[in-house]
């Protein structure tokens, strides 16, 4: 199969194409006007961080960073809002901070400095790289174009770029294009300025916050790594090592599923590539295609057909890209669809972000590691262990069972190793906030529980400890 290897790319060339879950507006004109101005507006992220961000990820394939990613399923306008997002950097940067650290004590005060910061050591003796689902993570793909609300059939709710959740906000609204803009503009200048501004300082004490774990030698366990970390800090400080601006900061990049293909087009530019960057997918004159909306977009499980618009797309972009590989993942298809979108076979360039289940994934993992392997593409192999195993209760609220989630993740950390390959990070909806979404964890919240604070608007997220604990169990099994 030749397409996408010999036909001319450009940032429309996707609409000749066909496309699964369009949107289809009343108003042509006002989406004409939306667009115009989108297309007017400044860059969200720059070449320079873009290809900062792939650099890493580089590393991440080569097995010498793990990545972590996360954030809401549906991100809401109203997310923006200061608690919600120091809440949710908060996290991701604790997060990372214990698979920076593992379950060990530091070996050799020395490199304590490096073991916190970017690059520092992690449970998988790894620098770690984070990516946030958010500043644009606003577009839903729906397995169903309406669902029934009171007794009356509406369109599904797609996201707040698209509709809006409120039964009778559901008609899509082309204003809703160059809202989605703003509100990720508003996020990202927030989370720069609180990073600029030392919200991830870690000479500033962390909340660890474990009185919810019931079992007392988890809680022994977890003690002893929050310690563990609190201590090094402590006697950086003593040696006066923590005026390393390092430690002041970290880097926190952005991510979206690239799903309203005339939204991202309004932000895909032809940029001068950063010095020292080899131009890769165009012309040799120090220029490229960006999708300036974020660094990092994925095509979703749904949208990823070879022939397809979101892939033809996709193809153009210098950013680093993810796909989401789900069960229906052919290995033919999976290295057709690596040929398409990465011909020149970059290192890293797309994160293989495999969500199979926890009943799958020991089926399929393997030979979808073979089949890229033989193919010669070099990618950064990332476990999303919440799309195959979401369920409904039996009052029909839909749910995810923490002991699942973690048995995908270990499958494939061991997966991986079986088959002489790594896994690279891992792919999570979470939050700040104390939500009932998700079963089990620390706390053993329970199908009951689900009511007390339920608040997604589309897939159940991990609350602040289950997210945090997931990170423990990963750390943890790293060093196993
Ligand atoms: C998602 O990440 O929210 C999502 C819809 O995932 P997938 O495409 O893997 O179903
Ligand atoms: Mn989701």
């Amino acid at each position: 199969m030749t397409q996408g290897l010999d036909v001319s790319w450009s940032p429309s060339s996707w609409a000749s194409k066909p496309i699964k879950q369009d949107v289809v507006y009343e108003d042509r004109k006002a989406v004409g006007r939306a667009l115009a101005k989108l297309e007017k507006l400044p860059p969200l992220v720059t070449p320079t961080e873009i290809v900062r961000l792939k650099k890493s990820l580089r590393d991440v394939a080569m097995g010498k960073a793990f990545l972590l990613q996360g954030g809401d399923c549906a991100e809401l306008f109203d997310y923006c809002e200061e608690n919600a997002i120091d809440s949710k950097i908060k996290l991701l940067l604790q997060m990372s901070l214990v698979l920076i650290w593992g379950e060990d004590i530091p070996r050799g005060r020395s490199s304590t400095s490096a073991m916190l910061t970017t690059p520092g050591i992690s449970g998988a003796n790894k620098p770690v790289v984070r990516i946030a689902r958010m500043a644009g993570q606003f577009a839903k793909p729906r397995s169903s174009p309406t669902e029934v609300v009171n007794g009356k059939e509406i369109p599904s709710f797609r996201g707040d770029n698209i509709n809006g959740f409120d039964p009778s906000e559901r008609t899509p609204d082309p204003d809703r294009l160059v809202s989605a803009y703003f509100h990720s503009a508003t996020t990202l200048n927030y989370i720069r300025a609180q990073l600029a501004s030392g919200i991830a300082d870690l000479h500033s004490p962390l909340n660890w916050n474990l009185g919810h774990v019931q079992s007392p030698s988890l809680q022994t366990k977890y003690q002893r790594i929050v310690d563990s970390i609190t201590d090094s800090l402590r006697f950086m400080k003593t040696v006066g090592a923590d005026t390393a601006t390092q430690l002041e900061t970290v880097e926190l990049f952005t991510s979206h599923e690239g799903l309203l293909l005339e939204y991202e087009q309004s932000l895909t530019r032809r940029l001068r590539h950063p010095s020292a960057y080899p131009p890769s997918s165009s012309d040799d004159d120090g220029t490229g295609w960006y999708n300036t909306s974020a660094h990092f977009l994925w095509i979703g499980d749904r949208t990823r057909q070879l022939d397809g618009a979101h892939v033809e797309y996709f193809r153009g972009l210098e950013n680093p890209i993810g796909i989401k590989v789900g069960p229906s993942m052919k290995e033919g298809e999976l290295v057709q669809l690596l040929d398409i979108v990465n011909p020149k076979k970059e290192v890293g360039k797309v994160t293989l972000i495999t969500r199979y289940g926890e009943g799958k994934v020991e089926d399929m993992l393997g030979p979808h590691i073979d089949a890229v392997k033989g193919s010669g593409h070099v990618v950064v192999w990332q476990c999303d262990p919440m799309h195959g195993n979401t369920r409904s209760t039996s009052s029909g609220i839909k749910t995810r069972q923490f002991s699942s989630i973690l048995a995908e993740v270990s499958a494939a950390l061991r997966i991986h190793k079986a088959h002489n390959s790594h896994l690279g990070g891992v792919h999570l909806e979470l939050t700040g906030d104390a939500v009932t979404e998700c079963v089990g964890g620390a706390e053993c919240l329970t199908d009951d529980d689900l009511s007390l604070n339920y608040t997604t608007y589309c897939d159940p997220r991990l609350n602040e400890k289950q997210a945090l604990e997931l990170a423990f169990l990963v750390a943890g099994s790293y060093r196993q």
